[in-house]
């Protein structure tokens, strides 16, 4: 059987890199200042390739921003178990055009036939593709008696899902399912099959302080002025130590440390200092803030404070000004088991608890994302682990990702508790977001394999 599942999308592969093409050929930025008539284009796209793949129910779900999610089901009994299928449509700008081997909107398969570039091939226009074509070879095989699928490809992941949450809420009904899959991630490397099963979260403020009316001469002013740009340095030195741990009292209170199994999973993936060096292009000189051995843990399973953008008077003039102003903007990376309004509140009241000399002090706050982790118990985790493990011939590791996705936290809260499954097809060289964005065609095909496999052991 498997051998047959394995033959059968090997033959139509053509097809499947066709179809991506095809999606990947429409510039579909979700980001404002980008024409948003791509992303409606590329809404109909999918459209038209649910209504050719006889997909039914199809509509467009669409919050205010106008960018449409895609809303398409295969209904089968009620008897058999619903799985909602995740997936974007919307892609991250080109970034440096210049700085492209080949042209971002148009697909182009690498000299080794191994990789297709192109904006959007790996994040996350493959996903939509697996997602269908997986229906397609679950359909052949079971003769139309499979499990119940329905789709949600949304329009503005890359822009921050803003509408996201009130499109679960609103469609609660309609999205019933036992089980998501978020196919949005990736693998640890090319060929390791991997489940994502924690996601940090995200608390981000900004803050200004004012201290004069306007700039001064420093010469004539400055001494018995405070300077606002050393006292926003000490501000943000004083909310971690040495070695990054966030020293604001509580803040890390509900933190969940991993598993035994975790652990485990994360020791066989073999990342070296070195590896981990090369991969982020640390330099000579510079050293981790963690050993080896904790590489992975401090990435996944503990905050992490960032400061992501910071203001005083400017490079370009830079001369003897006591400044008037100082901007900085701190994001911190929440780990599993911390809650986000919580920990923005600690830092906010942190922070003005820690003003000195009276300095005004404006901090605003953003909307934060809470931290995930899946519930491996569930069964279908290790359906889907096993799927996984056929598909690529290759144990399937559990890993964890540093960044965000909010998408999951909603999916669960929002649609009763159900088990999330956080699969993909980016690899680390995959370069999502970045120039030269590329999706590992071996691992679009195994990834097929797996989630057919996973549907076909469902029922
Ligand atoms: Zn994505």
């Amino acid at each position: 059987m498997e051998q047959q599942i394995k033959k059968a999308i090997k033959a139509k592969m053509p097809t499947y890199i066709q179809q991506l093409s095809k999606l990947v050929s429409i510039p579909s930025i979700s980001f404002d200042n980008f024409d948003q008539k791509y992303v409606l284009e590329s809404a109909e796209a999918v459209k038209q390739m649910f209504a050719e793949a006889g997909l039914t129910n199809i509509q467009f779900l669409t919050p205010e921003s106008g960018r449409h999610t895609v809303y398409a089901e295969s209904l089968t009994s009620p008897d058999k178990p619903t799985i909602l299928l995740y997936a974007h449509h919307d892609v991250q700008p080109p970034m440096r055009e210049a700085l492209w081997n080949t042209k971002p909107f148009e697909a182009t398969v690498s000299a080794d036939g191994e990789r297709l570039f192109g904006r959007g091939t790996a994040d996350d226009k493959a996903g939509i593709i697996m997602h269908l074509a997986a229906l397609e070879q679950v359909r052949a095989l079971k003769k139309n008696d499979g499990p119940n699928l329905k789709f949600i490809i949304e329009g503005e992941e890359e822009s921050g899902s803003a509408g996201f949450a009130g499109i679960l809420k609103k469609h609660a009904e309609l999205l019933k399912a036992d089980a998501v899959i978020i196919a949005d991630l990736g693998n640890f490397a090319k060929g390791t099959p991997s489940i994502t099963t924690t996601l940090r979260g995200m608390s981000a403020v900004s803050v200004e302080l004012k201290a004069t009316k306007a700039p001064l001469h420093s010469g004539s002013w400055s001494g018995p002025i405070p300077d606002v740009g050393q006292v926003l340095c000490r501000m943000i030195a004083e909310l971690t130590d040495g070695t990054g741990k966030i020293l604001i009292p509580g803040f890390e209170d509900g933190l969940v440390s991993p598993t035994a199994e975790d652990l485990a999973s994360y020791r066989s993936l073999g990342m070296t200092e070195e590896i981990f060096r090369n991969d982020g292009g640390v330099l000579d000189g510079v050293k981790l803030k963690c050993s080896e051995d904790e590489i992975l843990t401090t990435l996944w399973r503990k905050p992490s404070l960032v400061v992501t953008a910071m203001e005083v008077g400017s490079r370009m003039n830079a001369g003897n000004v006591l400044q008037d102003s100082a901007y900085a903007r701190i994001g911190i990376r929440l780990a599993p088991g911390m809650d986000a309004d919580r920990c923005t509140q600690l830092l906010v009241d942190f922070l003005k608890q820690h003003v000195p000399y009276g300095i005004q002090c404006n901090i605003v706050t953003e909307d934060g994302a809470n931290p995930f982790v899946t519930d491996t118990s569930h069964p279908f985790f290790k359906k889907m682990s096993d799927a996984m493990t056929a598909a690529y011939e290759s144990e399937t590791k559990i890993i964890g990702c540093g960044a965000s996705i909010p998408g999951a936290e909603l999916f669960r809260s929002t649609l009763g508790n159900i088990p999330v499954l956080m699969t993909g097809l980016e690899d680390p060289e995959c370069n999502a977001h970045g120039e030269n964005e590329s999706l590992y065609l071996p691992d679009f095909e195994k990834g097929i394999v797996a989630e057919t496999l996973f549907f076909g052991g469902l029922c």
